[in-house]
């Protein structure tokens, strides 16, 4: 029975949240900014003291590997991101890369010898903020987004992703970030359920076995602005108004499924010019829609694409929709829900089945591995906000079974 060392796990946890551009308890770590190379650096040493042999690729994804006694045979990987939106927790992605690193360290310090090789990942640019596109370090690792759509990728500043990553000291080809298919044997990765059921339930572990496809788009409405005192109503061509009409109705196609696994979400909502007394020229709205049914999702947004002619043709603007992306949903391996279930059963911990619908790392890490996820409860079921909160002894008890589940997918088919 594996016993992580809490108190050092829970140190470093506050250490980690101490490197970030907001004031605590808040936590912004945008990737590569100089807070988020200043992480990076901190989590290598920590890796490197552990004994791990550390790589990092083009974009900057760790890999920190513990050698197995069976070099050879594809490695079982663990691991989550350290990047946070601005003004969020310390606990959403950090609990995945410090709990992976201890439950390596707990493995060998008490005495267990690894025959395939277990890494330590940690994904770049988990969070969209500054390159507009999720898990951009695993869609790239994995191939869902290749290299020339990864090179077309800018931040607000207008800066590329290319320029951006070489300043940080990444280079390389970004096409080297592809791993083969038979590269891992499995990947698990500890997370907060960023959701309140298992708070609620009084469970303390969460075996995930799906994760909800996610889909975004970006609509730009042009209409034509004007003076608000000199442009009379029945003459406006308003574009964010025809914004608001859009918002509504992806409400009502998110709504429209009768299934409370759908939703759908406008969380941008951007006027020009901006001003009190004009007219708006143009708006720009990004939609979020989510379902554990990619059919069922892709029915929302043909709806959304279909309200939004009628409503640009009725109020006489234009919109242009962009799709940032459109995944599918991804399923745990059932080697993987086996290991997580057994490592559970052997430290007799309540376990319960459950689907994630923030997506992770794992949904990519999914295309190029058997893969599953462990949740542990978080306060409340907050998350991306400043008082987002585990505790202790949650955190631990995640690490055990994490380290439990490494163990045997270790052993498993060398
Ligand atoms: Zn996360």
């Amino acid at each position: 029975m594996f016993t992580p060392d809490q108190a050092r796990l829970a140190h470093e946890l506050t250490t980690l949240a101490a490197i970030s551009d907001a004031p605590p308890p808040a936590v912004t770590r945008v990737v590569f900014t100089d807070t988020d190379l200043r992480a990076r650096t901190f989590l290598k040493g920590l890796c490197v003291d552990a004994g791990l042999v550390v790589r990092e690729d083009a974009v900057g994804n760790l890999f920190a590997r513990w050698v197995g006694s069976a070099p050879d045979v594809p490695a079982v990987a663990t691991g989550s991101h350290i990047d946070a939106i601005p003004n969020a927790g310390r606990f959403d992605g950090t609990v995945g890369v410090l709990g992976g690193l201890e439950a390596l360290r707990t493995l060998a310090r008490e005495g267990f010898r690894p025959a395939r090789s277990i890494e330590l990942i940690m994904f770049t640019a988990e969070e969209p903020t500054r390159f507009g596109i999720g898990c951009l370090g695993s869609r790239l690792l994995s191939g869902a987004l290749d290299e020339s759509a990864g090179a077309r990728l800018k931040g607000p500043d207008g800066r590329s992703l290319d320029e951006v990553r070489r300043a940080a000291g990444f280079d390389g080809s970004l096409s080297s970030v592809r791993l083969p298919q038979d590269s891992y044997a499995a990947f698990v990765e500890l997370h907060i359920e960023q959701g309140p059921l298992l708070e609620q339930r009084g469970v303390p572990i969460g075996l995930v076995t799906a994760i909800a496809a996610p889909a975004g788009l970006r609509i730009v409405i042009e209409g034509e602005g004007g003076h608000a005192g000199a442009v009379l109503m029945p003459d406006r061509r308003d574009a964010f108004l025809a914004a608001a009409e859009i918002a509504l109705a992806v409400e009502a196609a998110a709504r429209s499924t009768g299934s409370a696994d759908t939703v759908g979400t406008v969380g941008v909502c951007e006027v020009f010019p901006g001003a009190v007394n004009s007219v708006p020229s143009r708006a720009r709205i990004e939609v979020d829609v989510r379902d554990i049914d990619e059919a069922r999702r892709d029915t929302v947004l043909a709806k959304i694409a279909a309200a939004t002619d009628q409503i640009a043709a009725r109020r006489r603007v234009s919109a242009t929709t962009e799709t940032l992306n459109a995944d599918p949903p991804a399923r745990s391996a059932p080697s993987i829900v086996d290991a997580v279930e057994a490592a559970c059963l052997e430290r007799g911990v309540t376990v319960d089945r459950m689907i994630s619908r923030a997506y992770h790392d794992t949904l990519f890490m999914a295309r190029i591995a058997p893969a599953g996820m462990v949740f542990i409860p978080c306060r409340g079921g907050v998350s991306h906000r400043p008082d987002e909160h585990a505790s202790p002894e949650a955190i631990a008890l995640g690490t055990a079974v994490l380290a439990g589940t490494l163990a045997r997918l270790s052993r498993a088919g060398t």
